[in-house]
């Protein structure tokens, strides 16, 4: 029997993961990038539990580990009196995984390792500067066009997964409607060398809760190891992408949220349109949505590369149940079923929440919701429940329970 073929548009992390994922099960594959490399501009860090299990089983996790930083705990801070509200700590989670911690290694060394490791597949094909316009499928298989360096290709396929980002070519081909909204304001990310650790006694991982202005701020290890920290805040809905990039600004909101006496070294600044929607459908015949082409939202709790990874996984381990007999090709919507279904229950409703409660601006009901953050660390049980959803460990095992 031919060894089946998928073609996979995008190297992002999630086609990247879903490519060596195929690969592994022994699939031949076909992996199109429309870029010259993997796209490194700082985006997706934080690698929740049930994630890392999958990154183990693609059998990256000690150089993943290797390549970032183990944060045990994150914390939730009130800004306006820069008190800490509540610590919560992963390894309750201890008897649940093998990874009772998150790991902040950044997106695009998760995709150029599941490269290095892709590459060591003879049936494998990967293409750089290969962008794909159009597809079409029959009964007999998938046909993606393409753009490149040479002029225009055509690829072959009996499958095809669309993992290229939010403004996906596949999901716009197939006219899947991408349902949701766009949030009015953007989101501003700026990256500096200055230590937080020491400036404020703080952990790897913390949201700052402010009515004004919230602030999210992490550590990532950089591509040199040395140590980098991100700040994410919101813009002003009235305000210029060129004011709020120019340094004044920049270097005011940063000195605002946590001032210094003297300047920050800032090395990096960003704004994103930030988005919560999701694919009306993640299938469509031979062809499947994963990633950010299936999802997307906003940035608050870490999950939507997490989740995006889960899609990988869960579908090229169905499309591999299906291929080798193991059950009728009605089990390939089942991959729509767990994984839009998991995305809305879980991370769009998470990740809403968790944007409401940093801005919340009603004196009672922000006393409130930090009331219930601090009540909920104290608890071991709840704590650990806390931990359950946020890690996606309760969501993976949920996606397992529908048929
Ligand atoms: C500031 C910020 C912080 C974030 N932090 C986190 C976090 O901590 N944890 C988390 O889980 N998520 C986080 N996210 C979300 C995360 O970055 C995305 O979910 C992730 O990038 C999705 O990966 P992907 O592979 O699906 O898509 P992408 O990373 O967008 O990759 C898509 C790839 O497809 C290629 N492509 C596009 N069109 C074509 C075409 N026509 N032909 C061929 N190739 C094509 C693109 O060039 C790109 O390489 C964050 C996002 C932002 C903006």
């Amino acid at each position: 029997m031919k060894t089946p073929r998928i073609i996979v548009v995008g190297a992002g992390p999630v086609g990247v993961v879903a490519a060596l994922a195929c690969a592994q099960h022994g699939f031949a594959v076909t992996l199109l990038e429309a870029e010259s490399k993997v796209d490194d501009s700082p985006r997706a860090a934080t690698t929740h539990p049930a994630t890392l299990e999958m990154i183990d089983r693609l059998g990256l996790i000690e150089p993943f580990i290797a390549q970032g930083l183990v944060a045990r705990y994150f914390h939730f801070w009130d800004r306006p009196t820069r008190t800490r509200i509540a610590e919560f700590d992963h390894d309750l989670l201890r008897n649940e995984t093998r990874f009772p911690f998150v790991v902040q290694t950044e997106q695009h060394k998760l995709a150029n390792m599941g490269l290095a490791r892709l590459r060591e597949y003879a049936d494998s094909i990967i293409r750089f500067e290969t962008r794909v316009t159009e597809i079409r499928q029959d009964a007999g298989g998938v046909t993606a066009t393409a753009e490149g360096t040479d002029g225009v290709e055509e690829f072959q396929a009996d499958y095809l997964i669309g993992a290229d980002g939010g403004r996906s070519t596949v999901r716009k081909a197939l006219n899947i409607e991408f349902e949701g909204y766009t949030w009015p304001e953007r989101f501003l990310i700026f990256t500096v060398t200055d230590d937080f650790q020491q400036m404020l006694d703080c952990c790897y991982r913390n949201y700052f809760a402010d009515p004004e202005e919230w602030v999210n701020l992490f550590k990532v290890a950089g591509d040199d190891g040395g140590g980098r920290w991100r700040a994410c805040f919101p813009g002003r809905v009235d305000e210029a992408d060129d004011h709020a990039l120019s340094d004044e600004a920049v270097h005011g909101r940063i000195q605002r949220a946590f001032p210094k006496g003297g300047p920050y070294n800032l090395v990096h600044r960003n704004l994103y349109k930030t988005h919560q929607r999701v694919a009306a459908k993640f299938r469509l015949g031979r062809v499947f949505l994963a990633g950010d082409a299936a999802h997307v939202n906003n940035p608050i709790g870490g999950l939507g590369l997490n989740c995006g990874i889960h899609d990988a996984i869960e579908l090229v381990d169905t499309l591999h149940q299906f291929v080798s007999g193991r059950a009728d090709e009605s089990l390939l919507d089942r991959y729509e079923r767990r994984r839009r279904t998991m995305n809305i229950q879980f991370v769009q409703e998470a990740t809403i929440a968790n944007k409401k409660r940093l801005e919340e601006s009603d004196p009672q009901v922000r006393r409130a919701n930090l009331d219930e953050l601090r009540a909920r660390s104290e608890d071991p049980v709840r704590h650990k429940e806390f931990l359950m959803r946020t890690s996606l460990i309760e969501s993976v095992r949920k996606a397992q329970l529908i048929s």
